[in-house]
């Protein structure tokens, strides 16, 4: 048995929970949904929040509720897990991609504004809080009243991360924010068993916005009004409904998840002092102003590593029996992206050169100091042999 790349904190409180679902009669649209959806508004800071069966579907229905369509643009960043691009496919609108800034890792505003300056069909900017550590909001927030655009934030890997406006940034209407998922008209979390805390699978639309929030709860729910009755179907829906068994796990991972937040960042600090001591890797960092959200722990190789020793690095690592992974393959080089928009390597390349050395280690709450140990010990090994 190897060390697995991630591992969810469940308890006997989350087996108890889904237990009492399982002897009730509301396994779907009963109580737990709604605390669900309540504790979620809460911990973000958000007036309202739509459960919803991932962070996939979630991301979807904003870019419904935002009425983008055929013919519009928005500018994302290809260093992402794909449904933060793929969202805007669904609909038919175009992802024109901005590359990141290479110490945060996230879209970069001024890439961001050149191509504002030149594209006047873009109609919103989908930042991402990528592996926890938020975006630039307030630079976001200043393009977004710059240039009369709508600002939709993926949190799916960001749930629990705080950004405060660095020092000198003028006071406006978002210095009062603070948590990951309270930016953008509208964000998400996601749930799958990789992401901080799970439901299995699941996800939250989080909005101050009761138009967003009444579109979203109703189509999740196949169109129909926004309380979920039967009379009749207003719109174009889907079934993005999340069972009362998702949200019996969700309730009680919220209710603990100061406590696996503290165990994320506990792990994460045991192995940057481990990797401080080797020549050749770097951990990830993090803005003054930002605390990070540990979703996945990911070091990058220096400059003299190619994708090709990264590769060879990870075989070695698996062989023995430490599973890790490429975070992220960035989206524009994924094949049905080259396909259809004729992405090439070259394209993006601080993106393709923080991917192409990045290797995402093994990494969970529970993760026992002895394997982190066994796990930088090895990476020593193999970079020195
Ligand atoms: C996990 C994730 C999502 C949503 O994933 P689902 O599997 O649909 O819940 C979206 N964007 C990013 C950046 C993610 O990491």
């Amino acid at each position: 048995m190897g060390i697995p790349l991630s591992s969810p904190d469940i308890t006997a409180r989350e087996i108890r929970a889904v237990k009492e679902v399982l002897k009730s009669p509301a396994l779907c649209f009963g109580p737990r949904l709604e605390k669900f959806e309540k504790l979620g508004a809460a911990y973000a800071g958000r007036r309202y929040a739509v459960a919803v069966n991932s962070g996939t579907s979630g991301l979807h229905l904003i870019v419904r509720s935002l009425n983008l369509s055929r013919g519009d643009d928005v500018i994302t960043t290809p260093y992402s897990f794909i449904a933060s691009a793929n969202c805007l496919l669904f609909e038919g609108v175009r992802p024109v991609f901005a590359d990141i800034d290479e110490e945060t890792l996230n879209l970069s505003p001024n890439m961001t504004e050149s191509l504002l300056q030149k594209n006047k069909k873009v109609k919103a900017i989908l930042p991402v809080d990528v592996f926890g550590h938020p975006a630039d909001w307030d630079a976001f927030y200043d393009l977004s009243d710059r240039y009369k655009l709508k600002l939709i934030e993926d949190s799916c890997e960001a749930i629990g991360a705080e950004y405060v406006s660095p020092e000198g940034v003028k006071k406006k209407r978002w210095r009062k924010k603070k948590m990951a998922g309270s930016f953008g008209a509208a964000s998400v979390f996601a749930f799958y068993p990789n992401k901080q805390i799970t439901t299995g699978e699941g996800g939250l639309v989080l909005t101050d916005s009761k138009r967003i929030y009444m579109l979203c709860r109703s189509m999740r729910n196949q169109g129909r009004d926004g309380a979920g009755r039967i009379n009749g179907h207003l719109r174009l829906g889907y079934n993005y409904r999340l069972s009362d068994i998702n949200c019996a796990l969700g309730i009680v991972q919220l209710q603990r998840i100061g406590s696996i937040l503290n165990k994320r960042q506990r792990v994460a600090q045991c192995y940057n002092r481990h990797l401080e001591t080797i020549s050749g890797v770097e951990p990830l960092s993090a803005l003054p102003n930002v605390k990070r959200s540990w979703f996945v722990y990911v070091v990058k190789l220096a400059k003299q590593f190619t994708r090709k020793d990264r590769d060879r690095i990870m075989r070695k690592l698996e062989a023995r029996g430490i599973a890790c992974s490429t975070y992220f393959i960035p989206i524009h080089l994924q094949p049905y992206y080259r396909k259809t928009f004729g992405y090439k390597r070259g394209d993006f390349p601080v993106s393709e050169s923080v991917s192409d050395r990045s290797i995402a280690l093994p990494f969970y709450s529970n993760l026992r100091k002895m394997d982190i140990n066994y796990i930088t010990d090895s990476i020593k090994k193999v970079l020195d042999g």
